[in-house]
């Protein structure tokens, strides 16, 4: 089926680090809502409106589902039906480093774990090569010459154009980017947890990155969903926090709720739901090259994308969110 690509689309592109990546300020990811327990029409709905969007950059691993492997498997399958002709012009991404299969060589960093997965990933997806292959967390017992050798001989043999880190800290993140220049592959990106209410990041690694001109690309923007109206009255049946899968529903304290309905509010104040502001929040930081969201569905793919409408933030407003979030 075509895909329209007439539209005139508002995104904004980013530069990511010192590269010559664009990255949309807003990504796609698939470890939810694209799994073999979730509905074929539905995700392709969604991935084809991210596309017409401008929504480039797509983000998959290898442990995505559940079950795990289903995420890549089914968007092989959109990318054959739909969006496949456009190859060019999508920038996709997969991971690993969590565990894929038994043994000592389906989980962290060793080369031959690594290899296998992006061989496997590859099929998944049908794909020749990736834009991106992530380590997706740091392994404290293979050393990390072995991994960063690993990825840095996936881009001489041209099955993955970059290499990213996820997950890792700033000391190891600055270690391994030394290893990786050592051997003449730059790292373009790292991907870590970011959002209002994790903010981890700011003590240090963002400054790293800046410093070293590497892209930051912030996943679980909205805390899983907890960063936008969804629980203000209660947990919707349909809800992730209803799965009790990552997100439990013993999260939802009374406190958080308040804390909630006070950003919503101020959200409101500012024309904006309370996931566009969390999405709008990481994007005032230049330091952010792209708020990588999940999506259920098209409409809160839409919905997220309407928080590039207004990224500004006043410096009373941004203190309310500290006062509100004690930070
Ligand atoms: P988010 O924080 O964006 O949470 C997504 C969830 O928020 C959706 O499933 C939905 O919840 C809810 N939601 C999304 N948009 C809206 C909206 N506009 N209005 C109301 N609710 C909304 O991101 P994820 O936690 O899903 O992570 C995003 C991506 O980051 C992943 O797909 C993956 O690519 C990457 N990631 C990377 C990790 C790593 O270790 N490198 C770890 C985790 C994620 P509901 O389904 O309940 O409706």
């Amino acid at each position: 089926m075509n895909v329209d690509t007439t539209k005139q689309t508002g995104m904004v592109y980013r530069r990511c680090g010192r590269s010559g990546i664009n990255l949309p300020a807003i990504s796609l990811g698939l470890w939810q809502n694209f799994g073999g327990t979730d509905t074929q029409a539905q995700f392709r709905r969604t991935l084809r409106t991210a596309f017409t969007e401008g929504v480039i950059h797509i983000d998959l691993a290898n442990n995505y589902g559940p079950p795990s492997g289903t995420a890549e498997m089914n968007f092989g399958q959109v990318l054959k039906s739909d969006l496949g002709v456009h190859r060019d012009e999508l920038f996709i991404s997969t991971k690993a480093g969590y565990t894929m299969w038994p043994g000592p060589y389906g989980d962290w960093g060793s080369k031959k774990y690594l290899m296998a997965s992006l061989e496997q990933s590859l099929k998944r997806m049908q794909l020749e090569y990736v834009d991106v292959f992530y380590h997706h967390r740091p392994d404290a017992e293979t050393p990390m010459e072995e991994t960063m050798e690993t990825l840095s001989s996936m881009v001489s043999q041209g099955k993955a154009l970059y290499i990213g880190l996820s997950n890792y800290p700033t000391e190891q993140a600055e270690r391994a980017f030394t290893i990786l220049e050592q051997l003449g592959t730059r790292c373009l990106v790292h991907q870590p947890k970011y959002s209002m209410l994790v903010r981890t990041v700011e003590d240090g690694l963002l400054d790293c990155l800046e410093r070293l001109q590497v892209g930051c690309i912030a996943f679980s923007p909205l805390a899983q969903g907890l960063l936008t109206n969804q629980y203000l009255h209660g947990i919707p049946t349909d809800s992730r926090a209803r799965k009790e899968h990552f997100l439990k529903s013993a999260s939802i304290t009374p406190e958080l709720i308040g804390q909630l309905t006070k950003l919503h509010e101020l959200a409101l104040s500012r024309g904006q739901s309370l996931a566009q502001m969390a999405i709008a929040w990481l994007l005032k930081d230049e330091r952010v090259t792209s708020v990588l969201v999940g999506a259920r569905n098209e409409t809160q793919l839409l919905d997220s994308l309407q928080s590039l409408n207004n990224t500004y933030f006043t410096a009373d407003e941004l203190q309310q969110i500290d006062a509100i979030l004690g930070h």
